[in-house]
């Protein structure tokens, strides 16, 4: 089996299953329970926070745990637009996001709130001018992606931070998920960025776990009303082993963080150059420093991508079409839209998504079955 859908999810890491089963049966207890099985469970929990947010240069108090990205998105930006609907209605985000932030902006559409969606260019990268110049004195939050989960382009955050430092009342947000331990800290962990959203299973943690960074000071309305867990920001028993696996598995992922993203670049680079090659074929991710090295969105033109998907599952192969959330759906792919491609060829898209597991065995007979499936459409076409 070759897996190359990590970004729709990872497997979970053996050593990070076996910290859940752990936490699951030693440290079963409520963390807000006041006996010692309670305590122990706090401490858990807590060690956990610190560990997490060490390894991402955070603070503890800095970091809440949620059950995954789509979670942290809503919580963010509707918590920021709850909070600050007094100060105004205006929002900025970008055409390219995931559903969880383009869907959560049109439910703050239908209560009032005014989006701007910044269009992106031909390679999928939003423009600085553009968020320049969408800024008004009612906006209130500016949410932008780091890395797009369709074609591995990463926005320019740091550069947008710069933008909003004239601007301190304005909320910046930042949805790390694609971007997290892909040697990227330093192209989107900006000091200006008040909100980041992360996703355990994006990393080898278990399903249903996550957290967001709220910078110190910073306040979001609650959505999850209840007995007041995480400092009375988001209510419910909260979920210790899978916390304890999620701080286990980022601990894992960012050891030797650079060597493993150099690695996955070499393999997205073996499967460029030979893309380059091949008659009939867009390629939308870049060999260059505004794209992730994880994810490789191409075309096999005139083939739907469903097909291509179901062509290379048969030889137990697994890729997806751009996007898992609305492969299902067979909606065209949102990014490949605004990046302005032409529909009959988005439609041919497939993402393949590297992560540090992957090896270059698996590439060479990737590409040996890629050239026999384009050769097969070939001739059909
Ligand atoms: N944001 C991005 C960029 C994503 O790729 C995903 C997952 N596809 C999410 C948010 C949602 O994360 P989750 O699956 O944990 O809800």
């Amino acid at each position: 089996m070759i897996y190359f859908d990590n970004s729709a999810t990872t497997k979970i890491e053996d050593s990070v299953l076996n910290t859940y089963n752990v936490a699951s049966q030693q440290y079963f207890g409520n963390p807000s329970s006041l006996h010692k099985l309670g305590l122990k469970a706090y401490e858990l929990l807590e060690t956990s926070r610190k560990n997490i947010a060490k390894l991402m240069n955070f603070k503890p108090h800095e970091v809440f745990f949620t059950s995954g990205g789509t979670e942290g998105n809503n919580w963010i930006i509707k918590g920021t637009a709850f909070k600050k609907r007094e100060f105004g209605k205006h929002i900025i985000t970008s055409a390219v996001e995931h559903p969880s932030v383009i869907n959560t902006m049109t439910q703050l559409e239908q209560l009032g709130f005014d989006v701007t969606y910044l269009p992106v260019d031909k390679t999928g990268h939003v423009r600085v001018e553009d968020l320049k110049n969408a800024i008004r004195p009612d906006t209130i939050l500016v949410s932008i992606m780091a890395v797009n989960n369709e074609v591995g382009s990463i926005q320019p955050i740091t550069q947008i931070g710069r933008v909003l430092d004239d601007y301190p009342s304005i909320s910046f947000h930042v949805d790390g998920t694609q971007a997290i331990g892909k040697d990227l800290d330093d192209r989107f962990i900006d000091p200006r960025v008040d909100y980041f959203t992360f996703s355990g299973h994006k990393f080898h943690a278990p399903r249903g776990i996550g957290f967001i960074y709220m910078k110190s000071g910073k306040q979001l309305e609650p959505l999850m009303a209840g007995g007041g867990q995480e400092k009375g920001q988001r209510s419910g028993t909260e979920n210790t082993p899978a916390i304890a696996a999620m701080a286990r598995a980022l601990r894992l992922l960012k050891d030797n963080e650079k060597v493993k993203a150099q690695e996955m670049l070499k393999l997205k680079t073996m499967l460029i150059q030979h893309l380059e090659k091949l008659d009939n074929v867009h390629i939308f991710s870049k060999l260059d420093d505004d794209f992730a090295p994880h994810i490789i969105c191409f075309t096999l033109d005139g083939v739907r991508g469903e097909t291509i998907v179901h062509t290379f599952e048969d030889r137990d192969i697994y890729i997806s079409t751009t996007s898992a959330c609305s492969s299902k759906k067979g909606l065209e792919s949102s990014t490949l839209k605004a990046m302005n491609t032409q529909e009959n060829i988005a439609t041919s898209a497939v993402r393949v998504s590297l992560d540090e597991n992957n090896t270059e065995s698996e590439m060479k007979e990737f590409i040996k079955n890629l050239d026999e499936i384009h050769d097969h459409f070939q001739i059909l076409n």
